[in-house]
């Protein structure tokens, strides 16, 4: 009979513990706002050395299988759509250099502002609109140069405790662009990469954000400089950061504000 009861007594233990554990160490899955009925809006063009509709065609194969109602447009003109832009949780673009008018921009840059979340990869949101100052206010970085051209590197996630990065291991990228940015140093970095001195001698243990989160009034900006050919998201880190990032900035309209600030000079 002392046996039994003891033995209830550690059953009854070592449920609390199981359940104390599930509740500390939450999978990333369920911090991240699901996909699932979220209007996205995934706007490509642009340089066409950067396969603007093979990205396309690509990440909107994972917003699907996550539930999420997607909406294409290849022309700029979207954004001045009230219609579309009102109904809209979500933005990807994949538009690398070209112009953006100023209807085109305010229609965007006010979307953003109320809410609607901005997420996207490389020169697609990196490299955007040289002419527009304030669309790279707005996404906190802009391409300046890629030492090499197509090389491989690594990728060093940052533990800094955020579920678009957490439990993503350091990886290697091949046969693609490291890119050189100048950034806004209050973002929220989530990867770096360290350059050599193969190229350019003098930028040797340089360190350069690889992607960050950040706010836009409202909005949700998530960037993510790899993605030079779409098949750079075959590599497993890649696309899960990526991928993650969206589903991020997916949320303001749901979410409350989070904090990203994370300035680098105090
Ligand atoms: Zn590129």
């Amino acid at each position: 009979m002392i046996k039994n009861n003891f033995k209830i007594i550690l059953l009854i233990f070592a449920t609390i513990f199981m359940i104390s554990c599930k509740n500390e160490i939450k999978p990333t899955s369920e911090k991240l706002p699901s996909l699932k009925g979220k209007n996205i809006l995934m706007v490509y063009g642009g340089w066409d050395g950067h396969q603007p509709a093979v990205f396309v065609t690509k990440v909107s194969k994972w917003l699907e299988l996550a539930g999420a109602k997607i909406t294409l447009s290849d022309s700029l003109g979207v954004y001045t759509n009230k219609k579309i832009m009102d109904k809209t949780d979500l933005i990807i673009q994949y538009w690398t250099m070209g112009e953006i008018t100023k209807e085109q921009f305010l229609g965007l840059e006010n979307a953003i502002k109320r809410g609607v979340g901005l997420a996207g990869c490389h020169g697609g949101l990196g490299d955007s609109f040289r002419q527009n100052p304030e669309y790279q206010y707005m996404i906190g970085g802009q391409w300046v140069e890629h030492p090499g051209g197509k090389i491989d590197y690594t990728v060093n996630v940052l533990d800094v405790n955020d579920p678009i990065s957490d439990g993503i291991k350091d990886f290697e990228i091949k046969d693609t662009e490291q890119y050189y940015m100048h950034i806004d140093p209050n973002t929220k970095v989530l990867a770096t990469t360290k350059f050599t001195d193969s190229i350019h001698s003098w930028i040797k243990d340089r360190v350069m954000p690889v992607a960050w989160k950040t706010y836009y009034g409202n909005g949700r900006v998530f960037y993510l400089s790899i993605g030079h050919d779409p098949k750079d998201f075959d590599t497993d880190g890649a696309k899960e950061l990526l991928f993650r990032g969206i589903r991020w900035a997916s949320g303001s309209r749901y979410e409350p504000k989070e904090n990203t600030l994370s300035a680098v000079y105090e």
